[in-house]
């Protein structure tokens, strides 16, 4: 409601600082969504930003795994969480810090909603980008951030198969819908290199959410490729956008273009 929205803006003066939601968004599960989440946001901080980061995938929070901050419990203060400080320079709260592990969050929208604020109005002091790592699809957690938390901005990740696509043309449509500017669109799982032979193959396609970009209009932010170390490191707690590798290049590159 307009109400809702109003509310954010005064919070946000009170703490003077001008902060910016950018969503990260998907059509499906599995296509790389929350990496792509926790890996701008480190990288964003090492660029010097202030960043914090909401996982807003109420049912299938990752970001405590992905970020290595598993079993910190987040303080309230004045009724309002603290985010746990992790050690790639990103604040970050998630259901998974108040939940057990493994425990199943069967909740309806209504409570999922109510989740999702307890989050996004923890103590931001100071973070000047909040990057928020969306539940996949277009439910209600995606609605309630249009209402309430409108983001400056949606990225929308894809793999480059049809499938996946579809979705997240449809993910696009609903953010255009309300009126969140699309800051663009990554392609993840695109050529894969081969650890044998160094062949490079395409397992899920390529170009796909280039082309989807082009028909929509929207901006395409560039490529990951599938790569065993992103996977590895990611469960291990080690963000590949902290390391010195290639892909940490990558995600330094589409962090610059999503803090412009
Ligand atoms: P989503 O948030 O869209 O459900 P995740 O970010 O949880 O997807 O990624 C799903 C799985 O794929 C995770 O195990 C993750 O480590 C892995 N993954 C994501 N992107 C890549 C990539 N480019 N290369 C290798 N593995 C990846």
């Amino acid at each position: 409601s307009a109400d809702g929205v109003s509310e954010v803006r005064v919070a946000m003066m009170a703490d003077k600082v001008e902060r910016r939601i950018i969503a990260v968004g998907s059509g499906k599960g599995g296509v790389g969504k929350s990496t792509l989440a926790t890996n701008l946001a480190v990288a964003l901080a090492r660029q010097g930003r202030k960043v914090g980061l909401v996982d807003a995938d109420i049912y299938g929070p990752s970001q405590a795994r992905l970020l290595g901050t598993e079993g910190q419990r987040p303080v309230a203060h004045d009724s309002k969480l603290v985010p746990i400080a992790s050690r790639w320079g990103v604040p970050v709260l998630s259901m998974a810090h108040l939940s057990d592990p493994g425990q199943a969050i069967a909740w309806r929208g209504p409570m999922a909603a109510g989740a999702l604020t307890q989050l996004l109005e923890g103590h931001w002091d100071g973070a000047e980008i909040l990057i928020v790592d969306l539940p996949p699809g277009t439910g209600d957690v995606q609605l309630t951030m249009l209402q309430k938390f409108k983001p400056a901005g949606a990225v929308i990740v894809s793999t480059p198969q049809d499938l996946a696509l579809m979705d997240a043309t449809r993910a696009i449509e609903l953010f255009e819908k309300g009126g969140v500017p699309i800051v663009g669109v990554v392609e993840n799982m695109a050529g894969y290199a081969c650890p044998h032979c160094g062949e490079v193959s395409d397992p899920f396609g390529a170009g796909g959410a280039e082309a989807v970009a082009k028909t929509m209009g929207q901006t395409f932010l560039g490529r990951i490729p599938l790569d065993m170390s992103i996977r590895l490191d990611s469960d291990a707690g080690q963000p590949p956008a902290a390391g010195e590798g290639p892909q940490a290049q990558g995600f330094a590159d589409l962090a610059r273009k999503v803090g412009e």
